[in-house]
């Protein structure tokens, strides 16, 4: 049979429980037939490729083994839930709480407990016969069915209350804090104004085929990538890059889906489709950066797998020992306090939301990072390895001298231009735009790219070589960049190319420097070339000359060298760097606003083109380990000391599930700090 590739998209609304969440992917990853499971906890989306309808059943059969009370829907379909209806045993609960407190009558507080803690009970039995014991309904239940033995029916209905109560306020903090991260990135537009044969018409925007003639409002975010045939505009474009000034666009030049059209109509011949945009890509990207998990992440994973039962196993330790030495009952009390306290869920809910909220901040101003590892690396890196040109530099080279050696300038443009007409090379690209004449493209065959060198190609019968291979005899002056050109093996003269530093660059390096980071540059360009620019820049530690291979060999070497602990970044254009930015720790690219190679291979993403945006970037890095830290220090403090004072017989049930659900809001609310400038 032949096998299919079936996108599955879910929401899997009620998935509170970031263990479960981390349970069911690595579940899903064993499932044969699945391919590319990513569970993003903070949206509480699921995405995989499935190869049958039949697979398709069994993940939600899967799903449904771990987390019965989860309800998995398509994305489309997720719909707001309705609090009060979904919350109408515990109001009632709450009256009866009251009712029996008054009247003094405890069948009305064991009625109101049954109340007050169905769900939380019937969600800890299901589970519990699914063999999935320890999680914090079943201490929940444990803890209240304890209390309800030992006679304190007031305090087992005032736990499980106040247990309900702050559960759903940490739903609705969860919530919330899910949607103020989705919000930043949901940038897509559903309905287009196409440009039919009969008028403008508003059609689905997957329906959008590419060649459509669609218009975009005044204020309107432009929905696909296109040329614009008519019409001009400011374009704001900080959901791209962040950057709030306008840039101008007319007529002939194209307009990126993202960004939004401030005051003009513009009339847009469209170049892709609703999966293949720009800001389509930017989405699914920081929507899949949950699969790579952080350190922290892991270890909680890790950590709550011996945890959990390890405090059971403690919590019975004290409950039974002394019961039995001392026949001193109240110790079943303290254990079940201990119980409660020891939950883990405040690390466990808040630190995948911390590191989506910095990738959510970051990505909003125009960083994007693939995975929270990566924004964790940032932190450690010591030593960043830049590429020049389109890097460092603008990448855009102007012809400043032609020097032919016998024939005419025109004729050796001609040559030069024909043989750089199919390479995307920022050289060939200055080259074709001095020629300024018709390429002939019946001309050309044979043609080749060197990387690193030039290119070698057939045009009009003769062999054309441009490169920077010098003859011999001539030595290269000053800091320019220089292609020869060699016709049927004979070297014909000389291009002076120019390419100027950005701006930027110079305060970026300098800021990289003070905070300690070794700079290196590696260039493909002549030594006098890249000595020029370095010492524009402060940059000491200069490689030139360099083959894409002696590249990766030089990452290799400056990899070998880290010491334990700390971290390389390499910085490229994209252009023929790939397997550099794929062997660093970290590779990060200019966007170059769309380029595909870029954004595939790199790690993190800079869609301004600014270097200075490393330094932003690190600074997202910082600020969310630095709430991590709190929340770690937050949540263990709080617990431990009141996991003493349980063991001191002076916490009560309440003060325990106070503090675990305070400090989980707490935890939460602080990582949404991170969104805040
Ligand atoms: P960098 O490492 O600075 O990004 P590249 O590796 O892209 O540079 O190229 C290194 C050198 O090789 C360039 O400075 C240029 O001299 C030469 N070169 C590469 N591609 C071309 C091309 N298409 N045409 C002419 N020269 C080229
Ligand atoms: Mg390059």
């Amino acid at each position: 049979m032949p096998k299919k590739n079936i996108n599955v998209k879910w929401r899997l609304q009620g998935l509170t429980c970031a263990h479960c969440a981390a349970k069911i992917e690595n579940e899903l990853g064993k499932v044969e037939g699945v391919r590319d499971p990513v569970l993003n906890f903070t949206t509480s989306q699921l995405s995989f490729i499935a190869n049958e309808e039949a697979t398709i059943e069994e993940v939600r059969r899967r799903i449904k083994k771990i987390a019965a009370h989860v309800e998995i829907l398509k994305l489309e379909d997720a719909k707001k839930p309705n609090l009060v209806k979904e919350n109408w045993q515990m109001i009632s609960g709450t009256f009866l709480f009251f009712l029996g407190l008054m009247l003094g009558y405890p069948g009305l507080l064991l009625m109101a407990y049954l109340l007050a803690g169905f769900k939380t009970l019937k969600k800890a039995g299901s589970n519990f016969f699914r063999g999935q014991v320890f999680d914090e309904n079943f201490l929940m239940a444990i803890a209240t069915l304890g209390a309800i033995c030992l006679g304190d029916y007031q305090e087992a209905v005032a736990v499980m209350l106040f247990y309900g109560i702050g559960e759903l306020l940490q739903y609705l903090a969860v919530t919330r804090s899910r949607g103020l991260i989705s919000g930043l990135l949901d940038l897509k537009v559903e309905s287009v104004h196409l440009i039919g044969q009969h008028g403008i018409v508003d059609i689905a925007i997957d329906n959008i085929k590419i060649g459509n003639l669609i218009q975009v409002l005044p204020s309107e975010r432009i929905p696909l990538d296109g040329v614009v045939v008519e019409g001009s505009a400011d374009l704001n474009m900080s959901a791209l890059t962040g950057e709030s000034m306008p840039k101008y666009i007319r007529a002939g030049e194209m307009a990126l889906s993202g960004s939004i059209a401030v005051n003009g109509l513009l009339k847009i011949r469209v170049t892709s489709t609703s999966k293949t945009s720009t800001i389509a890509k930017i989405m699914e990207l920081v929507e899949h950066s949950a699969s790579k998990k952080s350190t922290s992440e892991r270890f909680i994973t890790r950590f709550s797998r011996y945890y959990t039962p390890a405090v059971v196993g403690v919590a019975l330790g004290v409950a039974i020992i002394p019961t039995l030495l001392f026949g001193d009952i109240s110790w079943v009390y303290r254990a079940l306090v201990f119980l409660v306290i020891s939950c883990p869920c405040a690390l466990m809910v808040s630190i995948p939301l911390a590191w989506f909220a910095g990738i959510g901040a970051a990505s909003k101003e125009g960083i994007l990072v693939k995975g929270a590892n990566y924004l964790e690396m940032l932190n450690d890196i010591t030593v960043i390895a830049f590429d020049k040109t389109g890097t460092l530099t603008e990448g855009q080279f102007s012809v400043v001298k032609v020097q032919p050696s016998g024939l005419s300038a025109d004729e050796f443009l001609k040559y030069a231009a024909h043989a750089e007409a199919n390479s995307t090379h920022p050289i060939a690209k200055s080259i074709i735009k001095t020629y300024a004449k018709a390429i002939k493209h019946e001309k050309i065959t044979g043609v080749q790219e060197i990387p690193g060198m030039g290119v070698r190609a057939m045009v009009d019968g003769r062999e054309v070589i441009l490169g920077n291979t010098a003859p011999l005899d001539i030595f290269p002056e000053g800091g320019d960049t220089l292609a020869y050109l060699y016709l049927d093996g004979q070297y014909k003269g000389y291009l002076v190319l120019r390419d100027q530093v950005k701006q930027s660059s110079r305060d970026a390096i300098l800021a990289l420097q003070a905070s300690g980071i070794h700079v290196v540059m590696l260039t493909g360009d002549t030594h006098e070339c890249a000595q020029k620019v370095a010492a524009q820049l402060g940059i000491v530690d200069v490689r030139a000359s360099l083959l894409p291979h002696e590249k990766v060999a030089a990452v290799a070497a400056l990899l070998k060298g880290l010491p334990e602990g700390s971290r390389l970044a390499f910085v490229g254009d994209g252009l023929n760097d790939a397997p550099v930015l794929a062997l660093a720790d970290v590779g990060i690219a200019m966007g170059g606003l769309g380029s595909d190679a870029a954004i595939e291979a790199a790690d993190v993403v800079l869609m301004t083109d600014d270097p200075n945006a490393i330094l932003k970037a690190r600074k997202f890095s910082k600020k969310t380990l630095a709430v991590l830290y709190q929340n770690i220090a937050l949540a263990l403090g709080i617990k431990l000391l009141v996991m003493i004072l349980s063991l001191f017989g002076l916490a009560g049930l309440w003060l325990a599930v106070f503090a675990d659900v305070g400090v989980t809001l707490l935890t939460v609310l602080n990582s949404i700090r991170i969104l805040k400038k």
